[in-house]
């Protein structure tokens, strides 16, 4: 018997064929086949036969180096991942290399995400050739991070690009850590702005931005302001500063300020001829009997002028629980809002990514079970959906009235046709990419490059 080479828990992999010249895999014996991350999945048929086009992110937590890869479709099978959800696959064959060892293998392209690694090596893959000693790594070779960096340093531009600053509260928040791997993939050059770090110079002659330590922040092309709700007044002051720089800035301060105002965004969309649910406002408790009866009575929903992610909204069942919950807030001077419930809803929404004044991107979300709310954050769930026309240009016009270059746009499907919920200017990234397969930070720098009318040198 032909010796059989050992091999660590972790492992280099390259494939020549899909142009991936090194990937890192986890060796799992509880496998059996081999599994490969893939993202943009598309089935495609050439000259009658089928096959698959996929994109690889070979960089592990780095998702704007993209391989793109096609081959032929010998299986399609459903496939239970370790958290116990069965996933359609489609399964090619392919050599593969580790340690100078060439052959072909079977490989499922999982849906991106569903796995901690990029790749996982089955036992199928292993069988007569490599025993496995899982308390080491690498032991078929290893690569240092420059030699791994050159690998794919053709799928990096060269750094002569924009400089852009990410105006955040929190770098490591995905959405942060995407803007800023996709800016530096496309060759620009970005900085991470704590808002609190910003302080400002106000004169006529020498406006100036400055960092903690006393640096001026000079010659920014744009800022992307991701602020969060508490920051909204600080950071959009900092955002006017930028403005008064000739900083482009991606949403401008009073387009966020305007988003932010539930009450005013929502005067701006029924003026604007905008669909939404019908919506009360008062200020006196003496009004709340009307105010329940003008938007149709129960069930309703209450709404906290300052809620995010759904925290302050609520449904009543009854015109009395309306009335209580109603009251109740206003004797503690919270602003609310009072509107139908769109119950044939069941409980989902429409999530619309518009970047520009397309949309980029859409899911649906659902809520757990019981629940109206369909907020990912608290056990919903999100999946890709093919919006109408009419949801479509509700979701531009609605981010156009805003005068938001990027929004994201929520939509609620009624009896009555699309109505809109809400409209958020700082928009999250990662349920949205998860679930769509798509680089929507991509086409977030890709906007401000249009605005700015950069050309990408070769
Ligand atoms: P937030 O700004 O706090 O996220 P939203 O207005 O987006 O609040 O509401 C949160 C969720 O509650 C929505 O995603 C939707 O699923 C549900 N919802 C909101 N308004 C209504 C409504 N009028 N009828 C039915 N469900 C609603």
């Amino acid at each position: 018997m032909e010796k059989q080479k050992i091999i660590g828990s972790e492992e280099w992999c390259s494939f020549e064929k899909l142009q991936i010249p090194a990937i890192k895999a986890r060796i799992d014996s509880g496998a059996k086949t081999s599994s490969i991350q893939a993202s943009n999945i598309k089935r495609v048929v050439r000259q009658g036969v089928a096959w698959v086009d996929f994109e690889v992110n070979p960089v592990q937590d780095n998702r704007s180096v993209t391989v793109h890869c096609s081959a032929k479709i010998v299986d399609t099978r459903n496939i239970k991942s370790s958290s116990g959800n069965t996933q359609k696959r489609y399964v090619i064959r392919t050599p593969m290399n580790i340690g100078g060892q060439t052959f072909e293998i079977e490989l499922t392209l999982a849906n991106r995400d569903s796995m901690e690694y990029r790749m996982l090596l089955g036992r199928e893959a292993m069988d007569n050739r490599f025993l496995v000693d899982p308390s080491k790594n690498f032991l078929a070779g290893d690569y240092d991070d420059p030699t791994f960096h050159d690998f794919y340093k053709h799928l990096y531009q060269e750094k002569s690009g924009l400089r852009i600053a990410l105006l955040a509260t929190n770098p490591n928040l995905y959405s942060n850590k995407r803007l800023i791997e996709a800016a530096e993939a496309r060759g620009h050059e970005i900085q991470f702005l704590n808002i609190q770090y910003c302080y400002m110079r106000l004169d006529a002659q020498t406006p100036e931005v400055r960092y903690r330590g006393g640096k001026i922040l000079q010659n920014v092309d744009a800022v992307i302001p991701r602020i969060r709700p508490s920051m909204t007044f600080y950071g959009c002051a900092l955002l006017r500063q930028f403005d008064s720089l000739g900083t482009y800035c991606l949403n401008s301060s009073s387009a966020i300020t305007e988003s932010r105002d539930k009450l005013f965004s929502s005067q701006l969309f029924s003026k604007n001829g905008i669909q939404i649910p019908v919506t009360g406002f008062a200020k006196s408790p003496l009004e709340t009997k009307d105010l329940i009866d003008m938007v149709g009575g129960s069930p309703l929903i209450i709404k906290l002028l300052e809620s995010t992610q759904g925290k302050g909204v609520v449904s009543a069942e009854t015109n009395k629980a309306a009335e209580s919950v109603i009251n109740a807030f206003k004797s503690l001077q919270a602003n609310i809002l009072v509107q139908e419930f769109i119950k044939e809803a069941e409980g989902k929404d429409i999530r619309c990514f518009v970047v520009d004044g397309k949309v980029v991107a859409s899911i649906m979300r659902v809520a757990p079970k019981g629940e109206f709310r369909s907020n990912i954050h608290q056990g919903g769930t999100a999946h890709t959906v093919k919006i109408t026309g009419e949801e479509r240009r509700l979701a531009i016009k609605a981010s156009k009235i805003l005068n938001l270059d990027v929004a994201g746009v929520d939509i609620i499907r009624s009896n009555k046709g699309p109505l809109l919920l809400e409209v958020n200017s700082s928009p999250g990234l990662e349920g949205i990419e998860n679930a769509t397969g798509k680089d929507i930070a991509n086409a977030i720098i890709m906007a401000i490059e249009k605005k700015l009318k950069y050309v990408l040198k070769d």
